[in-house]
């Protein structure tokens, strides 16, 4: 009997906590928090502890398999990698390298450079600019905004802050090393601030919450730049060296006065001064913005312009407690831009979602992909390979999505198990889980605090299951690509990447912490804008037609959320709020998770309860203008009156049934999944209820 252990860092989430793996005779039999490791001290998560529970699920796809006759039939590896080239050939031939689409879920763009580096230069090498991942409905609205405001994309400073705002963030739920990290700064003199629809078990830790409805966040913001800026609380000497349209900006809030957007977020006046004077007035003070929550709206883009604006008026960037700027490796690109063909769909409406200015964001807005596969329209896609994702339940409109899917020639789908989408592939192949997969991981946003860069190593294998990148470097050999991809694996992809930074795949191994934040740097070049400072005002804006100044346009003032009000569908719903044992529509089937959370409830205020009738525990009906699905209730004081609150990820009741595919936001075509108009009501009539 063999036994070992093997660091590595988990990759369930963005933290990428350390993790030592035990192994008896080549298998996984225990995982530990690494004690050393910056992010997690030697803590893991739920999620990061059902590592092995996740590794040896007997759900996994264990081979690869090909679809005839409506069967399942096994195949080998190289038959599969053959029969994928050979029609990836045929299509690109017959209808053009742009006839591919490739769709990366959150398990790829987790991986590190090297899976998601990989699955762009074959793209690239392809010729197809149809590249679509989760971000298309998750983050992008968020970092084209900070983008397009800063030149870059700072990180709150949470270590050092005086004031931590968590805007539509639950870290406690969605990263809980960041929340211990939120604590310690409280402990050390921060003042915590939570901002959300729902009392979650952040805001109670919060020394002050701030309810809102859904959707109006952009207003708040709006709100606390009017109060910031008429009792002068700006930092008047940044603003005039360092930032572009103070004028224009001051003259666009006036009207936004605290009791007009009381009216319209449901947050009290007086409230929005007091946060407003907490943020300008503290030492230092940094808005934590939740990943997607605020994205998903019908102001997600300008919501986060808001935010960053809130920052630079009041100094607090590129400095100590405020937003920084931590240094990335200088790893080398993958890309093979010089050989796309044409713009991706999707480019051609929302163009900042793929590039602004000479900063490439580079990926297509997968909204849209379920009218272009139904209509061949802007251009037919003919075949598609999706990775480590499950559009069929986890994009909005998934009955939409799944008769679009249809229309597909060719579907080849890399999962971990037979999810909604696979069924649907001609070809499925078994994906590896993190422990399968080596790669860099790097941690260089506020996840440690400091910069630091761990080798992620392949720890297990599983029966035939294989990484992305083996699979994408396997493929471009079988297609021809060989001279594109010279590496014999995934280690000569690290080297490759390291070269710059002078370090190589063993000083990664046990995890090295590089270089450290460095403050006032604009000071030396300025900001990488077109004016050189940050632009409060945005002339690219002005000029694409999109407001160059946060707006927000609202069906009514005192409406319930950016919807506005409307009798058939009275109440907003708010869709996705993350939970400690899940990661989208991942972990349900692992039994010691699911004992923790069991199943999806819809989470709803006492006064709305009993305007709808509804009792706690209830199976109700929750509908929109897209479907409806049955859902038990939870009736709770933690969410404010007339919203609802459901989870995703659950097929027994896909929320995703509720949303809808078209776009919300404007400026980066993502949709709205936060606040939606429903109404909700018992899902059987009362005469046969039990
Ligand atoms: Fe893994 Fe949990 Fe750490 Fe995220 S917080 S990396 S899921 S252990």
């Amino acid at each position: 009997m063999r036994e070992e252990s093997v660091n590595t860092a988990c990759g369930f989430c963005v933290a990428g906590c350390g993790m030592k793996v035990s192994l008896d005779n080549g298998r996984a039999v225990r995982v530990e928090g690494l004690p050393d490791h910056p992010v997690n001290s030697g803590r893991l998560c739920p999620k990061g502890a059902s590592a092995i529970d996740y590794a040896y699920s007997q759900d996994r796809i264990k081979f690869p398999m090909k679809k005839i006759e409506g069967e399942w039939k096994r195949i080998t590896w190289d038959e599969a990698l053959a029969t994928i080239a050979a029609k990836l050939l045929q299509v690109r031939r017959e209808h053009g390298p742009e006839a591919l689409a490739v769709v990366a879920g959150m398990t790829v763009l987790l991986s590190g450079p090297v899976g998601k580096g990989l699955m762009r230069r074959f793209c690239d090498a392809y010729g197809t600019p149809n590249y679509y991942s989760v971000d298309s409905m998750c983050f992008n609205p968020h970092l084209m905004a900070y983008v397009s405001t800063f030149g870059n994309f700072p990180v709150p400073d949470i270590n050092n802050s005086k004031c931590v705002i968590l805007w539509g963030t639950n870290p406690i739920a969605s990263q809980p090393m960041k929340a211990r990290r939120i604590a310690s700064a409280q402990a050390n003199g921060a003042k915590v601030i939570a901002i959300d629809p729902r009392r979650t078990a952040s805001a109670k830790k919060a020394d002050m919450y701030v309810p809102i409805r859904p959707g109006t966040d952009c207003a708040l913001a709006l709100g606390m730049m009017n109060v910031i800026i008429s009792e002068n609380l700006h930092d008047a000497a940044f603003v005039d060296r360092w930032t572009f349209g103070f004028e224009e900006l001051a003259g666009h809030i006036r009207s936004f006065t605290p009791e007009r957007v009381a009216r319209i977020t449901g947050t009290p006046a007086e409230t929005i001064r007091q946060v407003a004077r907490l943020f300008a007035t503290s030492e230092s003070a940094s808005i934590v913005q939740g990943t997607m929550s605020l994205d998903q709206s019908r102001t997600g883009f300008q919501t986060a312009r808001a935010i960053a604006i809130l920052q630079a008026i009041t100094g607090n960037v590129d400095s100590k407690g405020g937003f920084a700027d931590p240094p990335l490796l200088p790893l080398r690109s993958l890309r093979l831009r010089e050989m796309v063909r044409g713009k991706a769909i999707g480019e051609y409406k929302y163009p900042l979602a793929y590039r602004i200015w000479d900063r490439e964001i580079g990926e297509g807005q997968g909204m849209v992909l379920h009218d272009a596969l139904l209509t061949g329209q802007p251009y037919p896609i003919k075949a598609m390979i999706v990775q480590g994702s499950n559009p069929v339940l986890s994009w909005p409109n998934s009955s939409k999505l799944k008769e679009a899917f249809e229309k597909l020639d060719f579907l080849v789908v890399m999962s971990l198990t037979m999810s909604e989408t696979a069924e649907m592939a001609d070809i499925v192949l078994p994906a590896g889980t993190f422990l399968e997969k080596e790669d860099i991981m790097e941690i260089y946003r506020s996840e440690s605090g400091i910069p630091y860069a761990m080798l992620r190593k392949k720890v297990i294998q599983y029966e035939e299951a294989r990484s992305d990148a083996d699979f994408w470097l396997e493929l471009a050999k079988q297609i021809g690509f060989g001279k594109y991809f010279p590496w014999q694996d995934t280690r000569g992809v690290i080297d490759h990447l390291l070269e710059p930074t002078g370090l190589s795949a063993d000083d990664l191994a046990n995890g090295l912490a590089y270089g450290s934040i460095r403050y006032g740097r604009y000071e030396e070049k300025g900001f990488h804008t077109p004016s050189g400072k940050i632009e409060l005002f945005s002339e690219t804006m002005a000029d694409l037609g999109y407001d160059p100044l946060p707006a927000i346009e609202l069906a009514g003032e005192e409406s319930i959320g950016d919807a506005g009000p409307d009798e058939a569908y009275p109440l907003t719903l708010t869709t996705g709020a993350r939970h400690l044992t899940r990661l989208h529509s991942q972990l349900h089937n692992i039994q010691k998770l699911r004992k923790l959370n069991p199943e999806p409830l819809a989470e709803m205020h006492p006064d709305s309860a009993e305007r709808l009738g509804i009792e706690d525990g209830e199976i109700i009906r929750i509908e929109t203008e897209t479907g409806s699905i049955d859902i038990r209730a939870r009736v709770t004081e933690d969410i404010i009156p007339g919203v609802i609150n459901i989870p995703h990820g659950w097929a027994e009741a896909n929320a995703n049934q509720l949303t809808s595919e078209q776009p919300g936001d404007p400026v980066s075509g993502t949709p709205v999944l936060k606040s939606l108009r429903c109404r909700a009501g018992a899902s059987v009539p009362a005469g046969i209820r039990c």
